[in-house]
């Protein structure tokens, strides 16, 4: 495995100190796989400001570069701009720029703030200081007018100074390929790293997807059907097709992999294993 490409984890912000207690077993254990970073989402409408603020202060005061996911949810620039003086004071090199989503709810009683402005706000405010990574969308954000539009906007938000970008979970690398050859077209020069989405459970990842606007494939989500509440099988059947989807990206040049861990050592540690990565590579 080439040592050029970019590993990193994503977690959410536990809601109770258990939950935090198991998630430091976690991170400690994928720390062994030397990623280039650690991730920690921001709810919806910034839900969970405090939580992940908490979470990325502690975890880089503790020597693990942690990445805040950040959008301006419905809060003013002046406090975005102190919590970012906040992450900067921990030692914070990084941030996932998004525009995020309203709580349900909410929907549309406020202006939402693009990424691509979130992330010219903090280049004004904080010059180079911060890697900026945003959102991209092989299979093409849910709200976009157009496939097109969606790459647009993408692009606008590399010119306004992202470094990179990590998408969304996809299950069909053509998607991707596509995806990186038409961003390539467009002029985007950054890398685009995959998010892998491991699978464990089929409700839970049907309902997300359908959210999130990811295709199951017929196929994938005839045989998960198939296993029923055989979760053991689910598991099984999910390491197979994410090692293999992995192993696709990697082999055709994607520069490394993001995952989305949901918090839990299994299954991302199995499929680095199967990956040919070892803890303490
Ligand atoms: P944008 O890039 O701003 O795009 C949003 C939509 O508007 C797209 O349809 C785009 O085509 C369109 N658009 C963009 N710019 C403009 C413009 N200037 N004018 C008109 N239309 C425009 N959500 C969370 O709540 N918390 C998280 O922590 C979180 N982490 C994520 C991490 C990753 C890697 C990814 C891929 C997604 C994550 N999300 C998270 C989900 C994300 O917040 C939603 O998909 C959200 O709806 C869009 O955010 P964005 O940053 O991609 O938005």
């Amino acid at each position: 495995m080439s040592d050029d490409i970019r590993i990193s984890f994503e977690f959410f912000p536990p809601k109770t100190d258990r939950g935090r207690e198991k998630l430091i077993d976690v991170r400690n254990a994928l720390g062994k796989f030397a990623p280039a970073f650690f991730s920690v989402t921001y709810g919806a409408g910034g839900s969970t400001r405090d939580n992940t603020k908490r979470l990325v202060c502690d975890f880089n005061d503790a020597g693990f570069a942690t990445a805040p996911h950040l959008s301006f949810g419905g809060d003013t620039e002046a406090t975005i701009e102190q919590l970012i003086a906040e992450y900067r004071e921990h030692k914070v090199q990084r941030i996932v720029a998004l525009r995020g989503d309203l709580p349900s709810g909410m929907g549309g009683v406020r202006n939402m703030v693009y990424a691509n402005q979130l992330v010219a706000f903090i280049r004004d405010k904080f010059g180079d200081e911060f890697h900026l990574e945003v959102a991209a969308y092989p299979e093409i954000h849910p709200e976009a007018k157009s496939y097109q539009d969606d790459i647009r906007y993408l692009k606008g938000k590399f010119d306004a100074g992202a470094n990179s970008a990590i998408t969304q979970y996809f299950f069909n690398p053509d998607a991707y390929f596509y995806f990186a050859d038409q961003c390539q077209a467009a002029g985007i020069s950054q890398p685009i790293y995959p998010g892998i989405m491991p699978i464990t459970n089929y409700a839970n990842l049907a309902r997300f997807s359908d959210a999130c606007g990811a295709e199951i494939p017929r196929w994938i989500r005839k045989k998960l059907e198939s296993f029923g509440d055989d979760a053991e099988s689910i598991k099984a059947f999910g390491i197979d097709l994410i090692s293999d989807l992995c192993e696709t990206l990697l082999d055709n040049d994607a520069p490394g992999l993001h995952f989305y861990t949901m918090n839990q050592l299994e299954p991302t540690q199995t499929l680095l294993n199967n990956l040919g990565y070892s803890a303490d590579a």
